[in-house]
């Protein structure tokens, strides 16, 4: 999606050195990324996220011309937490502090003076995924992002689904236990209230006691320690419950997941596929998808935002399809 005036993009700077920028925009930090023509990486800036609309669009317009240091970008694309509609407004954002509303894709294009592409973070770090991590060549498959919440995109037939204003992928608050535990988006029983890094926290405080954190639980699980085992299953079901939902949903090749929690896929993937393949129907173990960490950690979002923005402003340049996908084929991975 672009927003802005079409024919803004200034084809004649277009070979510029700083090529593509994208943005990770979360509750507390923005990470930001500049790219040359073939994906490579050039540098990245890292700022802590400002509170309301306009001091972060202030912030993304200077941290763009940090990165472009001195030239004008090819393309900048932008992957914000929260529901982010077609036409680049933010809807709804539980981790921003006063953005919900506002129309950053606008308000950003205005401040830079050329077309941006705005996308749901996750929806950009899939794009990333599928590009160069660990979806490549996947043209069916689910992104889940393991963090504060749950964070979620579909690949469908190779594309990332937008649905139809913009706000699909968000498993986080399919209500996987009808009266459950309350919700910051106001209902009870959201799957991200059982399978998020906060709901580890928690299932850490409730059994184990205060003060102890999901990283003592897989410390503590990594050397064996029963209890903190016993904690991890019991979180592996709820993430299997709803990985296993969206299986039967999508019938995707792949899930990968993402978010801090992917850190500890390793202690974390046997059980999980064990629930799984419990919960799954119709499947032999076989047949059943691959589970597996992301391969960008903490950049897959602002590298698969400056990767739409790229898509897009190669589509808006003249439809170059092949030169689109050659793009997306090219576009770095992390090392
Ligand atoms: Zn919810």
């Amino acid at each position: 999606m672009t927003t802005g005036t079409p024919g803004t993009v200034d084809v004649a700077r277009e070979t510029t050195s700083a090529a593509h920028i994208g943005f990770d925009v979360g509750g507390t930090k923005i990470f930001g990324v500049v790219t040359d023509h073939a994906g490579a990486v050039q540098r990245t800036l890292r700022e802590p996220t400002p509170a309301g609309a306009a001091p972060l669009l202030d912030a993304l317009a200077a941290m763009a011309e940090r990165l472009g240091a001195g030239s004008r970008p090819a393309s900048v694309g932008v992957g914000m937490a929260g529901l982010i509609t077609l036409d680049g407004r933010v809807t709804v954002s539980p981790n921003l502090v006063d953005v919900d509303g506002a129309d950053v894709g606008s308000g950003l294009s205005d401040r830079l003076d050329m077309s941006v592409f705005l996308d749901n973070d996750v929806n950009c770090a899939a794009r990333w995924e599928m590009s160069a991590g660990a979806a490549r060549g996947v043209r069916n498959g689910v992104m889940v992002s393991l963090g504060t919440g749950i964070g979620g995109a579909f690949m469908l037939n190779g594309e990332v689904l937008r649905g139809s204003g913009g706000l699909a992928g968000e498993p986080g608050h399919m209500i996987v236990e009808a009266g459950g535990r309350l919700c910051a988006c106001g209902r009870r029983g959201c799957w991200e209230m059982y399978a998020s890094g906060s709901a580890l926290d928690r299932m850490a405080v409730e059994r184990l006691g205060e003060g102890i954190s999901s990283r003592a639980v897989t410390a503590a699980a990594r050397e064996g320690n029963a209890a903190a085992l016993d904690v991890l299953d019991e979180f592996t079901y709820w993430l299997a419950l709803g990985i296993s939902n969206l299986c039967i949903l999508t019938d995707p090749e792949m899930v990968v997941i993402g978010g801090g929690l992917s850190e500890d896929w390793d202690l974390l993937a046997p059980s999980t596929d064990e629930h799984v393949t419990a919960l799954l129907i119709g499947r032999s173990a076989e047949s059943r998808p691959r589970i597996v960490a992301s391969e960008a950690g903490e950049l897959s979002a602002a590298l698969g935002a400056a990767l739409g923005g790229a898509q897009s402003q190669s589509a808006a340049l003249g439809g170059a399809q092949s030169h689109s996908a050659a793009l997306g084929g090219a576009f770095s991975r992390v090392t």
